[in-house]
């Protein structure tokens, strides 16, 4: 204590005046404007008071919490949070699309049936389970490596591979090795590669890779290739 105030704090809420020692009472207690905060003036403590909660949101505040949402389908009308599940599905032109969220809806059996390639090229990337039908549907090579590069799932893109494979698209594979989005599928591309380039042309690729690959194991690999061709 201060000798300055050796007979008594002299207290104005929750600070003394005289040496400016904080006491935890006579806080002087605002409501911040917008927020469900309450603060001294005084010391600046702060503390949450009660939100008021309409549904999932605070209509004082603002905040949101997960619970109390107000669903339509799969979106919520309050603060528009997003479920996979209960969309409003129409039909249109073999694929059903939702009315809410506009998200894409396929059926693995009618997605044999399109030829559409622009179509199945967007079913083919997407995390449908009908991607695996839609790959197998698509004839342009070059369509193909988008699929290889950048399908959400990998086995899709794998089968992508597979067809690049059998058509003998070096180039498109080698993009693929360089670019894949799974390291998994840029290693197989590059093992295709591997097993149908001659020797020569295999050095050069293997080169080209090692350097611009984003995946440390094809990297690691095509190092390895590129030095026993090179000798
Ligand atoms: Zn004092
Ligand atoms: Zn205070
Ligand atoms: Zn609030
Ligand atoms: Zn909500
Ligand atoms: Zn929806």
């Amino acid at each position: 204590m201060s000798l300055k105030c050796l007979f008594g704090h002299q207290w104005s809420g929750c600070k003394c005046g005289k040496c400016g020692k904080m006491r935890n009472e006579g806080h002087n207690w605002t409501v911040l404007e917008g927020k469900c905060t309450k603060k001294c003036s005084i010391c600046g403590k702060e503390y949450t008071i009660e939100h008021k909660w309409n549904g999932c949101k605070c209509e004082k505040c603002g905040l949101i919490r997960d619970e109390g949402h107000k669903w339509n389908g799969c979106t919520c009308m309050i603060c528009k949070q997003y479920r996979d599940e209960n969309h409003k599905l129409k039909l249109e032109n073999q694929i059903k699309r939702c009315e809410i969220c506009g998200i894409v809806k396929y059926d693995f059996d009618a997605v044999k049936q399109i030829t559409d390639q622009k179509l199945l090229l967007e079913i083919a990337l997407s995390s449908d389970n009908a991607a695996r039908a839609a790959v197998q549907n698509i004839r342009e090579p070059d369509e193909i490596a988008k699929v290889a590069i950048s399908a959400k799932i990998s086995d899709v893109a794998y089968l992508a591979v597979l067809k690049l494979n059998s058509l003998r698209c070096f180039d498109l594979l080698e993009d693929v090795a360089t670019e894949g989005q799974h390291e998994s599928i840029s290693k197989s591309a590059y093992g295709c590669l591997k097993q149908i380039s001659n020797e020569n042309a295999l050095k050069i690729r293997s080169e080209r890779i090692k350097k611009a690959t984003k995946h440390a194991s094809v990297r690691e690999e095509a190092s390895r290739v590129f030095s026993l061709l090179n000798t």
